[in-house]
């Protein structure tokens, strides 16, 4: 079976010794073989990245963005291809894996900027004959460890800003889609970026605890689960190490009494279905206020009905199967699970039959659902929508603002003042107004409150130019040296 190896300075390298599978979730089949990584071969993939930084810091701003130029062009061009790959292993449809190729793109044309990004500032005359400027450096080897559900997009986030801004990278990807990861690197290469300042490294904790651990890694991004993000952001900054680390979610919709039903939702069934609801921005929870809730419920239903399930190749399926047989089968749980929580299964995705081995599950909507519910309180990641009912706008904000996650939430309204009101209330990182699924462009950063993300510095855009970066400030005079004396005072700014 094919092996998926690692790219250490420019070469495939990795052994068979300790693999994991691959699978297609359309079919089931076990498609490759990843092999995983030793702490040598991270060790190795640091030693490369450390060895290639002083060449790459070195290399002239403008040959540096010659390269995300080449590479934007080339993921244009390669798009059909690798969204085939990121379907053929995580199992979203098509259309699905170009449109994250496409957000992804963004950060390579926001890394393209980085002449502009990385201007320091200067100050004439702060004191007399002194003149202050500040530069952007880089932090030096960055490590980036990666979810499988935006194998392409989630990657791009942190590799595009690291290494505009200089420094070098060493990528963990998940270990259930790794081939777009080396994908990625090949293209880079192709666009011109030296050996050694890209370099891939499959596995599991065994590789991430090697990048934690390593005194040649300065900074850590880490994009995942909540609780493997607040370990990685413990031990990585017990380490003395810059670390952000953006966690899980349960993003909620609110929906109120002056919404549009059908537009509400329209919405409701796309952001909480699509991709298979394996997105961290997905709509997992409706809140329906007043008295809108039977008609949405009834709105959502219906367009349940005609949702086409079904391998993402097929250009007639507008959802595909969920990661793996174990995910879909704690999905399926939540959803058998809920009746004896006292919640309405309105409808039952885990009845629908499908041939073939493939790890799919049809769409769920559950009804009457409380915060003291596991459907409420778990991350579920899969297509389950959960309908929670209250009677005022002042109950939906209380609701969504005493959930433990903040990484997105949207609300529906025909109405600018409350629309203001709810933006000035919520306590989430990413607001959408009659928007579900508010994930900036890339000019601004993402990232939620809350377990959604620990650390400082929210992912891509103007904040990863900080993250990776050390700013440095000069103090400069060029005194006539007729004029020196010693002076034992304090230097006051006269
Ligand atoms: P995951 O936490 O299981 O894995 C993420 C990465 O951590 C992978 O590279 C994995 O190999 C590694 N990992 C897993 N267990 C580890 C351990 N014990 N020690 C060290 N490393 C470990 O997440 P996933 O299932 O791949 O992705 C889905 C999760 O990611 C969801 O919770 C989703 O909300 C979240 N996510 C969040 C965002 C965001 O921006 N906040 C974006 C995408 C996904």
């Amino acid at each position: 079976m094919a092996l998926v190896q690692h790219v250490i300075n420019g070469r495939s390298v990795g052994d068979d010794q300790r693999t994991g599978p691959v699978y297609n979730p359309a079919t089931g089949e076990r498609t490759h073989e990843v092999s995983f990584a030793s702490v040598a071969d991270v060790e190795a993939a640091i030693a490369a990245a450390k060895a290639a930084l002083p060449g790459w810091r070195a290399t002239s701003l403008i040959k540096r963005a010659d390269v995300f130029f080449r590479l934007r062009h080339l993921l244009r061009e390669r798009t059909p291809e690798l969204a085939a790959i990121v379907t053929s292993e995580h199992g979203k449809v098509l259309s699905d894996a170009a449109g994250e190729i496409s957000r992804g793109l963004e950060n390579v044309e926001f890394a393209s900027g980085l002449t502009h990004l990385l201007k320091g500032e200067r100050s004439e005359q702060v004191s007399t004959g002194v003149d202050v400027h500040s530069v952007k450096q880089p932090v030096g080897v960055v490590g980036a460890i990666t979810p499988f559900n935006f194998p392409v997009m989630v990657p791009l986030w942190m590799v595009a800003s690291a290494i505009a801004c200089g420094n070098t990278v060493v990528l963990k990807p998940s270990e259930k889609d790794p081939s777009t990861s080396v994908f990625l690197a090949r293209l880079f290469q192709e666009a011109g970026l030296p050996d050694g300042v890209l370099n891939v490294v499959h596995g599991d904790k065994v590789a991430v605890d090697a990048i934690l651990d390593s005194p040649d890694v300065a900074a850590v991004s880490f994009v995942g689960s909540t609780p493997i993000a607040r370990s990685i952001y413990q031990r990585a900054s017990a380490a003395g190490k810059r670390v952000q680390a953006l966690g899980g979610a349960k993003n909620h919709m609110v929906v109120m009494p002056d919404a549009d039903v059908p537009s509400a939702a329209d919405a409701a069934v796309s952001a909480a279905y699509g991709s298979a609801g394996e997105r961290c921005m997905a709509v997992s929870v409706l809140v329906a206020v007043g008295d809108i809730a039977d008609d949405l419920v009834e709105a959502i239903r219906s367009r349940m009905e005609k949702l086409v399930i079904g391998d993402g190749t097929d250009a007639a399926s507008e959802m595909g199967p969920l990661i793996t047989r174990e995910h879909r089968d704690k999905v399926a749980s939540y959803v058998t699970g809920a009746t004896d929580e006292g919640a309405t299964v309105v409808v039952d995705g885990t009845l629908k039959e499908f041939d073939g081995d493939g790890f799919f599950v049809g769409v769920s909507l559950l009804d009457h659902v409380t915060p003291a519910m596991k459907a409420y309180q778990d991350e579920i990641f899969g297509p389950v929508l959960s309908v929670v009912r209250v009677e005022t706008y002042d109950e939906a904000v209380a609701l969504v603002n005493g959930n433990r996650y903040g990484n997105g939430v949207a609300i529906f309204t025909r109405d600018g003042g409350t629309a203001r009101q709810f933006e000035f209330d919520i306590e989430v990182g990413m607001v959408g107004v009659n928007v579900p699924i508010p994930v900036p462009v890339g000019v601004y950063s993402f990232g939620g409150w809350k377990d959604s993300l620990f650390g400082d510095s929210h992912i891509y855009g103007p904040e990863s130019v900080h993250f990776y970066t050390r700013s440095k400030v000069v103090t400069t005079r060029w005194p006539d040296p007729s004029e020196s004396q010693v002076n034992l005072g304090f230097p006051s700014n006269h």
